[in-house]
């Protein structure tokens, strides 16, 4: 079953790291620019975005274009 983030969490812009890696952390999450899905960067299960941009597991989210990838901060509504 696929859960909707948006409607647990409020999303906003979260900054790039410094060296133009994607940032990772509990509070940050990555929207896929062409499918519009919204995944955990430190997911624990199995995650993929929609168009497969995004996967990872254990902890660990890569994404095979990261220009193509918004950084996001998460908050519980
Ligand atoms: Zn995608």
């Amino acid at each position: 079953m696929k859960i909707d983030l948006r409607r647990i969490y409020r999303f906003e812009p979260a900054p790039s790291s410094e060296d133009g890696t994607l940032p990772r952390g509990g509070d940050i999450y990555y929207e896929c620019k062409s499918c519009g899905d919204i995944v955990s960067s430190v997911a624990f299960h199995q995650v993929a975005c929609g168009c497969g941009n995004l996967s990872g597991a254990q902890g660990a989210v890569t994404a095979r274009d990261p220009a193509g990838v918004t950084p996001l901060r998460g908050r519980l509504k």
